[in-house]
């Protein structure tokens, strides 16, 4: 939508090809009582305000309403229902594959978004079928939950929001596998987000040594170890390493009795749809800030692209309008 906005203003010929049949499908499928860490102030795309109250925390359905609101506002030429199978180089630019029909393109900008295919740690295979699990991209809320012990993997904001979540109605156990460095939501009355722009680290780049360090570590805002345990009654666990029937063993060498388990274990990207030579021998993307060797062959919104903010409602459009000028310059 973001890299839309900026070709429209330039008059470009161009088409956005989502897979899914309504807009704002990754923010549709995530859980029902998801709440932004980004306050309202830090939610906009290029050129329309997220409506309301800027110091509150949106849920998931006031992202998907401002997110089709906004195709709406600017006329994006969205194709629903378009998922791409393929792009491959052709004789000028590229030709991009659907199901039912073929593009060609000079340019392309892939902006399929950070969390694609759930991460699911191998120990998965071995629960016991009288285990109820999932990913946490398939949780939506308490009431699909059986009654028994729950035990959620994965010590980010996902796995912390969802197991307080749960506390409500289950005993809840965390695995932590690397402990996030915890951040208060709001520090003196201010949103934690209002720091990191003043200080200019929410756009600092991989290019430089605290960008890098930045990179290197995720963050939890408004959770922590002690808060959930304290306030919500969750027992923290070490990795979970290992599981078979219905027990889980962690690196510490316990181990916990399990009825439900859920893993908040994240994403990985999946390009093996993209056919054109940009990635190095483990598979990775090999661009700088979202332009790849490959000319007119462009990504948009990665993790870490250029800053924090790259994957960001509220900063994606700095990256965006960066690919948008690239776009401009003569092939
Ligand atoms: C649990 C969770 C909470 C978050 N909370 C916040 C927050 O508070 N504030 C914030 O700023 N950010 C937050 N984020 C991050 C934010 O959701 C993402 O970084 C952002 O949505 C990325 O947007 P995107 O458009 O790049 O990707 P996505 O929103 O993932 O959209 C990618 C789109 O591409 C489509 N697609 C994928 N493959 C194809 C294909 N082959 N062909 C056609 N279409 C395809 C998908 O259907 C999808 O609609 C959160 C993320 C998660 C997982």
């Amino acid at each position: 939508m973001a890299i839309g906005y900026f070709l429209g203003r330039r008059g470009r010929d161009f088409t956005i090809l989502e897979a899914a049949e309504q807009p704002a499908a990754a923010w549709r499928g995530r859980w029902d009582s998801l709440e932004l860490f980004t306050s309202a102030r830090y939610d906009s795309l290029p050129g329309l305000a997220f409506p309301g109250d800027p110091v509150r925390y949106p849920t998931r359905d006031e992202v998907v309403e401002y997110l089709s609101l906004y195709a709406r506002h600017f006329e994006l030429p969205v194709e629903l229902g378009s998922r791409v199978r393929s792009i491959s180089r052709a004789e000028h630019g590229y030709r991009v594959a659907l199901d039912d029909r073929e593009y060609e393109a000079d340019q392309v900008v892939v902006a399929t978004g950070p969390f694609q295919m759930p991460r699911m740690p191998a120990a998965a295979e071995s629960l016991g079928a009288e285990v109820a699990q999932l990913h946490s991209s398939a949780y939506r809320s308490p009431d699909a939950i059986s009654a028994g012990t729950v035990l959620v993997v994965g010590g980010g904001n996902t796995g912390y929001q969802i197991a307080e979540e749960l506390s409500r109605w289950h005993e809840v156990h965390l695995a932590v596998g690397s402990r996030q460095k915890p951040f208060p939501q709001r520090i003196l009355g201010r949103d934690l987000f209002w720091y990191l722009e003043a200080a200019g680290l929410i756009r600092k780049s991989t290019a430089t040594r605290i960008g890098r360090r930045l990179a290197g570590r995720d963050t939890l805002i408004g959770s922590s170890p002690k808060a959930l345990r304290r306030d919500h009654g969750v027992e923290l666990h070490e990795r979970a390493i290992a599981a078979e029937g219905s027990t889980v063993s962690f690196s510490d060498a316990t181990s916990l009795e399990v009825g439900t388990v859920i893993w908040a274990t994240g994403f990985e990207v999946d390009h093996s749809w993209i056919d054109v030579p940009v990635f190095d021998e483990g598979g990775r993307l090999v661009h700088r800030r979202g332009v790849t060797e490959s000319a007119g062959l462009y990504f948009l919104g990665l993790s870490w692209q250029h800053s924090r903010g790259s994957a960001l409602l509220g900063w994606v459009k700095e990256d965006a309008e960066f690919i948008a000028q690239q776009i401009e310059r003569p092939q």
